[in-house]
C-alpha cells in the first residue's frame, strides 16, 4: 500500500475514478496540505489532488493562483500518503505554430523563470527527523539531468498513440512566475532558448518530487498559442480548450494507470 500513484489535476479529472474512499488533509512541516482524495481502482489505491485547491479544505475547487501554490505541502503530503509516482496534469501555451491546440505534450526538460517560490525541502532549517524528508538541514543539490520519469513518459506516449491522439514527445516547458501572461518579447526569448511550451505550475513541483525520489511525469494540454502568436490570450479561452479536451484526457488516464507498475524500471 505504500507505492501509490498520485494524480495532480483539475477537478474534472477526479470523475474518472468511481470508488472514492475518503478525502483528507495532511499536516506537514510546511502547513496543512491541499485536499487529497483516495480512490480504489482494481485493488490499487490512487491519490488525487488539485494544486489549485485551498489547503485545509475538502473542496477541489480552483481557488489558489499559481504563484501562491504551496508545492511543499502538496508533494510532501502525497509522499507521506504513500505516493511513489506522480502524474501531473497542466495546461500550457504553445511557442511553436506546428503544435496543435487541444493536443498533449509530454515533457523532457524544463527552464525555470519563476521568482518567488520555495524550491527545496532542504533550505538549511532543521525540522526534526522525518522518515520522508530525513534531515532537512543538510545541503542537497539534486541532479536534474532527467527531471521527468522516462518509464512513465514512455507509457504515456504509447497510450496516446493507441488512442490515436496528437502528442508531442520530449517537450521543453518554460515556467513563468505569473499570474500575468507573458509579453511577445518574452515569448520570442523563450523560443530562442529552446522552450516549446509555457506554463506557471511545473516549478517547483517537479523539483520537490525529485528531491524525495518520486517519479514525476507531466501530461500538458496545449490550450493556446503564446503571446504574439495569436491576437490576444484569454484565460476564458484557456479554460474552454482545457475542458473540451478533458474527456480525451480522462480516456488517456483510464488506459494509462493500469499499465503503471509498482516496480520501477526507471532511475528516479
Ligand atoms: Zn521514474
Amino acid at each position: 500500500m505504500d507505492k501509490k500513484i498520485a494524480i495532480i489535476g483539475g477537478s474534472g479529472v477526479r470523475k474518472i475514478f468511481e470508488k472514492e474512499i475518503s478525502i483528507t488533509n495532511v499536516s506537514t512541516p510546511f502547513g496543512i496540505s491541499q485536499p487529497i482524495a483516495i480512490f480504489r481502482e482494481n485493488e490499487k489505491e490512487i491519490l488525487f489532488t488539485n494544486r489549485h485547491s485551498l489547503p485545509g479544505s475538502k473542496s477541489f475547487e480552483h481557488v489558489i493562483p499559481p504563484h501562491k501554490i504551496n508545492s511543499r505541502t502538496l508533494i510532501f503530503a502525497l509522499a507521506k500518503m504513500g505516493a511513489r509516482r506522480i502524474i501531473a496534469i497542466n495546461s500550457v501555451g504553445a511557442l511553436k505554430k506546428d503544435l496543435k491546440l487541444g493536443s498533449f505534450a509530454v515533457l523532457e526538460q524544463f527552464i525555470d523563470m519563476t521568482k518567488t517560490r520555495h524550491y527545496t525541502f532542504y533550505d538549511g532549517t532543521f525540522l526534526g527527523h522525518d522518515e520522508i524528508l530525513g534531515d532537512t538541514s543538510i545541503v542537497k543539490h539534486i541532479d536534474m539531468t532527467e527531471p521527468f520519469c522516462a518509464e512513465m513518459n514512455e507509457l504515456i506516449l504509447e497510450t496516446a498513440k493507441e488512442l490515436k491522439y496528437d502528442i508531442v514527445s520530449k517537450a521543453c516547458y518554460i515556467c513563468t512566475e505569473g499570474p500575468r501572461l507573458e509579453t511577445p518579447a518574452e515569448i520570442n526569448f523563450y523560443r530562442m532558448i529552446g522552450a516549446d511550451v509555457v506554463g506557471m505550475t511545473l516549478i517547483p513541483e517537479v523539483i520537490l518530487a525529485r528531491e524525495l525520489g518520486l517519479c514525476y511525469s507531466s501530461i500538458s494540454i496545449i490550450t493556446n498559442y503564446a503571446a504574439g502568436m495569436q491576437e490576444r490570450v484569454s484565460f476564458e479561452e484557456v479554460k474552454e480548450v482545457y475542458s473540451r479536451n478533458e474527456e480525451k484526457l480522462k480516456r488517456l488516464l483510464t488506459l494509462l494507470i493500469p499499465k503503471i507498475s509498482e516496480d520501477k524500471k526507471c532511475r528516479c
